[in-house]
């Protein structure tokens, strides 16, 4: 597979790379280490110089009013956009847009006026609720919310938990089992606006990411309309099952981001400093360190690139797609814990992005699907012999 990039290419990722550099780093600097956002104003100003740049609402297929960007360029432009100390979880912090919940372009006509376009005019904001406390890993068979038809309509009983952003949005997508004798095939999908009776969101837990709160969601017999109802009845674990798909690939680059950038500030820093007569950069121990990094960074790099070609030439690309998540989260929290080896005390401070990178990158091995079960997926289609 050929990865040069193309001159637009070329001229869009070196567009984004100085946007980081002389929009992103200068106000990042002023703000606490822990920061999920920016100062309203410059929030405002940034996002009309992306708006002016064209590249706003990135993820946003061009039918709803996105640029025409395909997946390989924007996995290329997320790669840039990681790089500072928040950008693996609010890369640019959301300067450049984003398409919100991706299953909402399945949404019927009226679902669309009511929470996509909101969602896409930055006025809505909606949680993703699949995991529950019987289990994430295995959500087909561990989801025991049930959806039970009420008239015109469903009554929702059960739990979720480890669910990010219930707590400031103002509807979510929810899975529940709407046919108890099937699996996969007994799952529904509802949209459920967190106003409505019988639901209830609490903040449980603050996790390994900066400013975030893993929420539990109570249902209570909590009656959705059947114009609630996202895609078919029984048909929505295939909703769920083909997010988690394609959100591997972005999740990917934004590993690839941070450790490109925890990489080059390794090296920066080994070629000044010096112990017992000479500087970390000559001593074999450190070099090796940093093969180490360009090595788990290009291979990351490789892979992810293929899976975004595979997904742009509109090839199957579930494998290649859980290839890329595994390497490129295993790989970029080895390249972050080697560069704050190599900076030594100082990599323990939150003077630098390290500790924060490092922090947050732990929980990329877990979430959009753990190590565990990125290997399942692959194995099945070895095993299966569909890999050719
Ligand atoms: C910060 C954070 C944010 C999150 N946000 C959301 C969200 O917005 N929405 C949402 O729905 N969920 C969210 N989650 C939940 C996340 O998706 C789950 O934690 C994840 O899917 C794993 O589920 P679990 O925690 O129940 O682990 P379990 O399913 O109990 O698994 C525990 C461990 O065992 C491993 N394992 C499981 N089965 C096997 C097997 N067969 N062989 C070998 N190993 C196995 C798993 O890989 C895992 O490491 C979030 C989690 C975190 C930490």
């Amino acid at each position: 597979m050929d990865f040069e990039l193309s001159s637009e290419q070329e001229l869009l990722v070196q567009q984004v790379r100085r946007f980081v550099t002389e929009e992103i780093l200068p106000v990042e600097a002023t703000l606490d280490p822990d920061a999920a956002e920016l100062p309203a104003a410059d929030q405002a100003r940034l996002i009309e110089k992306t708006k002016a740049m064209g590249l706003y609402g990135l993820d946003i297929p061009a039918e709803f009013g996105g640029p025409e960007i395909d997946i390989t360029t924007r996995t290329l432009l997320a790669i840039e956009m990681a790089q500072h100390r928040a950008g693996l979880y609010v890369p640019c912090y959301g300067t450049f847009g984003g398409a919100g919940l991706a299953q909402l372009y399945e949404a019927n006509a009226d679902q669309k006026e009511r929470y996509l376009f909101p969602t896409l005019r930055g006025e809505k904001r909606g949680f993703f609720g699949l995991t529950e406390p019987s289990g994430g890993s295995d959500p087909a068979r561990a989801i025991k919310t049930r959806a039970v038809r009420d008239g015109n309509g469903w009554r929702l009983t059960g739990t979720k938990i480890f669910i990010s952003n219930a707590d400031k949005s103002e509807y979510g997508i929810v899975f529940a089992r709407t046919d108890p004798a099937k699996g996969r095939e007994g799952i529904t999908c509802f949209i459920v606006d967190t106003d409505m009776e019988g639901f209830r969101v609490r903040r449980i837990v603050h996790t390994l990411r900066s400013a975030h709160y893993a929420t539990e969601l109570e249902f209570d017999g909590c009656f959705v309309p059947d114009g609630n109802v996202l895609g078919e009845v029984n048909k929505g674990f295939a909703i769920a099952n083909d997010r988690l798909s394609r959100q591997r690939i972005p999740y990917a680059a934004g590993c690839i981001g941070v450790a490109i950038a925890a990489n080059r500030m390794a090296i920066e820093w080994a070629k000044q400093r010096e112990t017992f007569g000479a500087r970390l950069s000559d001593r074999q121990a450190i070099q090796w360190m940093l093969v180490d990094n360009e090595i788990d960074i290009r291979t990351s790099r490789y892979f992810t690139l293929e899976a975004a070609e595979k997904a742009r030439k509109r090839e199957p690309f579930r494998t290649e797609a859980a290839m890329a998540k595994l390497i490129a989260s295993e790989a970029g929290g080895r390249v972050v814990d080697r560069s704050m080896q190599i900076f030594g005390g100082m990599g323990m401070t939150k003077d630098l992005p390290l500790e924060r990178w490092y922090r947050e990158m732990r929980i990329r091995r877990v979430g959009e699907g753990p190590s565990e079960v990125q290997r399942m997926v692959i194995a099945r289609e070895i095993i299966s012999g569909s890999l050719g």
